[in-house]
């Protein structure tokens, strides 16, 4: 009883997604004495459910899962791989169990928000499986569930339901630990712009966003329209890319995307697509709408006020060269349109 209070004392002590994780894990592991223990993301990908290890713990050890390295493909196994769970999901089942008359086997705890499931909590070979380790269980899954969606949340912009701002400060230095994972080099060309976006070269990317001529559609048609067309362009984002890219609402109608490691050509066509996705885009009343985007890739020893600063003078180029654009910034130094700017970190853009 005392292990468990302290359980969900440390639950409800968090506010990160993956501490909150490694401590149902490890409460869910003890309880049941078991050897081996896993958080899996269900991610649709290609319209099939796929499971990947966020979370793993063996005898004691907790792995974390780094979100954006090439040892973590976005696939993950196939969901059809555990037929068993398979099934239970389709049935909405809220416990799912293959076990043999030992108690042998795996049990799957699917975490239910909205008719959905996103995460799932895997327990192989629970030694104590008894009716009270399993209510204890019950009552541990209500913390958390409670506690996810209390994260979600905060972690969100009310209007359009896209990351907040405060959520991108935390996510991107998550993002630039795991890009050192991918091997790339110190200020790899700070002032060579063309080596570190080689064509096929694998980096991840930020764009910054902004609706154009915005003003117009407040004061043309009311700001209730206005919010309504922040709330259709959020939702042309999330169709546009791929729920492993970060999606964020970083103030009035400015957005930033994070986009995981994929080469430049291919940057240059998703970001262009969603740019594409929204001009062609009927808005109720007010017709036709269009973004600008400057993007640039993200080196991971440079601070992201730097990063920033370099989608944004490639943003600040689309919107005076004219809106409806996407633009990179390091072909922009490229061919010579924008200078580089000597920067050191004291610069500041904002
Ligand atoms: P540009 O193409 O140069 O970006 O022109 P713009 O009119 O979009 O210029 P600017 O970025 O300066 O204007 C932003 C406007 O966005 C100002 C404000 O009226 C509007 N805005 C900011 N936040 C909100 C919001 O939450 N709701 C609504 N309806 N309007 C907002
Ligand atoms: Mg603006
Ligand atoms: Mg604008």
């Amino acid at each position: 009883m005392e292990s468990i209070i302290k359980h969900l004392v440390e639950i409800t002590g968090h506010r990160d997604h993956d501490l909150l994780n490694i401590s149902v894990i490890s409460a869910l592991c003890e309880l049941t004495q078991a050897a081996y223990a896993r958080v899996l993301d269900v991610v649709a990908m290609g319209g099939k459910l796929h499971l990947r290890t966020q979370i793993s713990i063996k005898n004691g050890e907790v792995i974390v899962a780094e979100e954006f390295t090439v040892s973590s493909p976005i696939a993950g196994e196939l969901l059809a791989h555990y037929p068993v769970l398979e099934n239970g999901i389709a049935q909405k089942l809220h416990v799912i169990e293959d076990l043999d008359e030992n108690g042998k086997g795996t049990v799957w705890l699917p975490i239910w928000m909205n008719e959905k499931v996103n995460v799932c909590l895997e327990i192989v070979n629970p030694a104590s499986y008894t009716k009270n380790t399993r209510e204890v269980m019950d009552g541990i899954l209500i913390v958390y569930r409670n506690f996810q969606n209390l994260l979600d949340y905060s972690e969100r912009d009310s209007l359009t339901g896209l990351l907040n701002r405060k959520t991108f400060d935390d996510n991107f230095s998550k993002i630039l630990r795991s890009s050192m994972l991918l091997g790339q080099t110190p200020g790899a060309g700070r002032s060579d712009p063309e080596r570190r976006t080689g064509e096929k070269e694998k980096h991840h990317w930020l764009a910054v966003v902004d609706i154009d001529h915005f003003k117009r559609v407040n004061d043309q048609f009311g700001h209730l329209y206005g919010d309504e067309v922040l709330i259709l362009i959020a939702n042309l984002m999330r169709s546009s890319f791929r729920p492993s890219d970060k999606l964020f609402r970083f103030g009035g109608e400015e957005f930033v995307i994070l986009l995981r490691s994929t080469s430049q050509t291919d940057a240059q066509m998703i970001f262009d697509r969603f740019r594409s996705n929204v001009e062609q885009y009927p808005f109720p009343q007010v017709g036709q709408v269009t973004v600008s985007l400057g993007y640039a890739h993200i080196d991971p020893f440079e601070p992201a006020v730097g990063i920033m600063g370099r989608a944004d003078q490639a943003l600040y180029f689309a919107k005076s060269n004219g809106r409806n654009r996407t633009c990179h910034y390091e072909n922009l130094v490229k061919i010579g349109d924008l200078k580089v700017e000597i920067s050191n970190d004291s610069v500041e853009f904002f």
